[in-house]
């Protein structure tokens, strides 16, 4: 139905105006959803008006309704806030100022709206839409409009875009911008970390979200703090204290320097009493400790959005005009979300419903209920952050016979979170009684040196930020000596290995997995945690390390496109990795508004490097001088064996005869990242944790888990991966025989194509490509 009417001339359709709006607070990503709208809107055959200021501007009208041209969001993907402002505006509240509002958009013909806010916004635009016809009655009866003035706009089409950094909208599972904040809060805590361990001081840090505790819980988790406080599961009246005080004492004597303590502003204990970052540092202060108060504030709103605010925002963009389009007065007013990876559209009442739920369930003291309405994975992540923050006080050891010696081992390239997933894994084993051993340098450490370290508490528990790999890492497998391997492995009596890294973790995995009847000790359960910024692990939409892989690319390309923009007729050909996968060259062209994308999935001829540089003749033909946007072209490092970085910026500057220049840029191993992102570190810690209770299953150790679950028909030899939204243990038996391309080290399942679809839409190479 949608190709259909994307495939059918524009005249053919009553040409749509949508207006389109950010409000309440700002969010990051608001501006990519901006220019996603307003760019999918002209290229599906719409006029696309912002309304500036929110709602306000809808009340008042004239300049606060413009248009917007193709080029009027250049640049928009890069900054922060949003552009077209946005404002909580009293007036919309009253059914006076909504009447105003809609003789301005019919004025302007506008009969659709595109709302990007919290909950507060978007009740506020479906109950414009149920009032809709009553205010269009009113504009008649009162002599304002004629009836044929207001004939062509009988129904009001909303689509609702969720722009919030608490994440706290039910029914979706991010907002846009939360991710961002988390990213922000978290280099925050780094940055007092430093200080806190040199002055050995306890912080306590309070964070957004007055009834969502998202941004105190994953915070929580990705900073390595001693103890969070959130709304959702607040800790017992009048105990609080002491568990604190347990909990922090605990930690200070296994010997770590410093104390974080993760405050949500709106922290209650179990009668709903207020718990102020004022009061839980009394009690660290009783504690003896050094205590500082940093209340982090509107940093968290600030700065341009990480990597998936982009992608989410953009792709929610695209979807919301599409939704504009689809819509029929008996569909309920949508709200794009995104559940399992997918962008889907929920009906927005019921949504915002969910939502308020949650804080009744709060106000009427069900926590458990407040918890489970929250997104799919918030619980177990809760559960996550007890296992390594808060378990190590003995209540979760096993009984000695189930007790187990783990290895270790970083196999590959260096990413960035191999140290946090280690750290998780440790934290956790220790928690459980069990041992976990690290085998230094990679396999061929194990044959070379049989060295093995057994990790304690203390070695471990600030790796939660440290890139690289504290381990050792290198590419060498198992096949370069398996008895040694095997020997070892015996030696220590290891009854669970976690390898850790990319496309050579797999083949070692089925290295090992392939050659367990000569060697019984490979029959050991053996989990690969997927590690590598190229993320062609087969078994996994996602590896840890590509969500920082991509953050670096963000900041490498906006600084590429500034100079770009600066020096004005320049366009640079960036070359990122990926190895054979064109995921992180997709997701790259995406997020930064290249002109064109080359991925190895995608063959680059002659006759496409023209069609782009006739684009780029395009977009400078139509440069009104102030344009201060930078041409880029993105190319995956292995995309083509002939066309070269080089040889394409060569060709373009042959073609350009000076109109303009080229230049290469390769980020190469800054990619890797220095340190891990939010998103990588909590990711870390849940595929650590799983990927022990994965061997406990298997050694029957532990009762089943509802969330690990050992099929006893699964072999040994698993790859733990997110596939939507869930984790899955994927054997590698069938991913090698189903799911691998060997010969090109990859997955066989592309599941990045709608992002080269939009990005070519948004970058105007779709249209060019149409009118050939
Ligand atoms: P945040 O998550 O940042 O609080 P929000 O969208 O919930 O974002 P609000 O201040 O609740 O922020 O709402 C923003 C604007 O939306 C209000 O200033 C008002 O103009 C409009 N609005 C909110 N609720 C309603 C409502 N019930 N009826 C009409 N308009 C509303």
């Amino acid at each position: 139905d949608r190709k259909e009417r994307e495939e059918k001339p524009v005249e053919e359709q009553k040409k749509k105006k949508i207006g389109v709006m950010t409000s309440g607070g700002d969010a990051p990503g608001m501006n990519p959803a901006v220019r996603a709208v307003v760019r999918a809107g002209i290229f599906l055959g719409c006029d696309v008006f912002a309304v500036y200021e929110g709602y306000e501007g809808l009340v008042q009208g004239g300049d606060l309704l413009k248009k917007m041209e193709w080029g009027d969001v250049r640049s928009f993907l890069s900054l922060g806030g949003t552009n077209i402002g946005t404002a909580r505006c009293a007036a919309f509240r009253e059914r006076a100022g909504r009447l105003v509002a809609a003789h301005n958009m019919i004025l302007n013909g506008i009969d659709a709206l595109i709302v990007c806010g919290g909950d507060g916004s978007l009740t506020g635009a479906d109950l414009f839409r149920s009032e809709w016809p009553s205010l269009i009655e009113e504009l008649v009866s009162t002599g304002k409009l004629t009836k044929e003035e207001v004939a062509p706009y009988k129904h009001l089409t909303i689509v609702g875009l969720v722009g919030s950094i608490d994440n706290d909208m039910s029914s979706t599972d991010a907002t846009i911008g939360a991710y961002s904040s988390l990213e922000r809060i978290t280099e925050m805590v780094d940055y007092i970390d430093a200080t806190a361990t040199s002055h050995s001081r306890a912080f306590v840090v309070e964070v957004m979200g007055r009834h969502c505790g998202w941004l105190g819980l994953m915070s929580g988790i990705a900073t390595g703090a001693d103890f969070i406080f959130i709304p959702e599961r607040p800790p017992k009246a009048g105990e609080w204290q002491q568990e604190l005080k347990d909990v922090c004492s605990r930690h200070r004597a296994k010997g770590r320097r410093k104390t974080t303590v993760i405050v949500a502003e709106g922290a209650i204990d179990s009668e709903l009493n207020p718990i102020s970052s004022e009061e839980v540092k009394n009690v660290l202060v009783e504690l003896g400790l050094d205590t500082r108060i940093t209340t982090l504030g509107h940093v968290q709103r600030g700065g341009t959005a990480v990597a998936y605010d982009r992608m989410l925002a953009t792709l929610q963009g695209v979807d919301a005009v599409r939704a504009v389009l689809e819509s029929t007065p008996d569909i309920p007013s949508p709200m794009i979300g995104v559940l399992e990876n997918k962008i889907v559209r929920k009906p927005l009442v019921e949504a915002v419903k969910l939502t308020k739920s949650v804080a009744d369930a709060i106000e009427s003291k069900d926590f458990d209920k407040a918890m489970a309405l929250r997104d799919s994975s918030f619980e177990e992540a809760y559960g996550q952050f007890l296992s390594i923050s808060i378990d190590d006080d003995g209540s979760a050891l096993l009984a000695k016979e189930k007790q187990l010696n783990i290895g270790v081992v970083h196999v590959g390239a260096p990413s960035s979170a191999l140290n946090a997933a280690t750290r998780a894994a440790a934290l956790y084993s220790l928690s459980r009684g069990h041992k976990l051993f690290a085998i230094q340098n990679g396999f061929s450490g194990l044959i070379q040196d049989g060295l093995l370290r057994e990790l304690n508490w203390l070695d471990v528990e600030d790796w939660h930020n440290r890139g690289g790999s504290e381990i050792g890492t290198n590419r060498s497998l198992p096949s370069e000596n398996f008895g040694k391997v095997a020997y070892y492995l015996q030696k220590y009596n290891l009854q669970g290995l976690i390898i850790i890294g990319g496309f050579e973790a797999f083949t070692a995995l089925e290295e090992l997995y392939e050659h367990k009847s000569a060697y019984p000790i490979f029959e050991i359960p053996i989990v690969v945690i997927p590690a590598t910024v190229s993320n062609n692990v087969p078994g996994t939409e996602y590896s840890l390390g590509s969500d920082t892989c991509l953050n670096q690319l963000v900041k490498y390309c906006d600084a590429v496109k500034q100079s770009a923009s600066s020096s004005r007729r320049r366009v640079f050909v960036v070359e990122v990795q990926g190895g054979h996968s064109g995921y992180v060259a997709s997701y790259c062209g995406l997020i930064t508004g290249s002109i064109a994308t080359y991925t190895p999935e995608a063959k680059i001829t002659l006759r496409s490097i023209q069609e782009d540089i006739d684009l780029i003749f395009e977009i400078f033909a139509n440069d009104r001088g102030e344009d201060r946007n930078g041409k880029m072209i993105i190319r995956n490092e292995q995309a083509s064996s002939v066309y070269s970085t080089e040889l394409i910026a060569d060709i373009i500057k042959e073609n350009a005869k000076g109109r303009f220049e080229t230049r290469t840029a390769v980020p190469g191993h800054v990619q890797q990242g220095f340190t891990p992102s939010s998103v990588d570190r909590v990711n870390a810690v849940k595929f650590a944790v799983k990927s022990v209770k994965f061997i406990e299953e298997w050694n029957g150790s532990c009762a089943k888990e509802a969330d690990v679950i050992v099929d006893s028909r699964i072999s040994n030899a698993v790859v733990i991966g997110i596939q939507g939204a869930h984790v899955t243990f994927a054997e590698v038996s069938q991913l090698y025989k189903n799911e691998a391309n060997v010969k090109l080290r990859k997955g066989k399942t592309v599941h990045w194509k709608e992002m080269n679809e939009v990005a070519d839409m948004l970058s105007g190479r779709l249209t060019l490509r149409a009118s050939d």
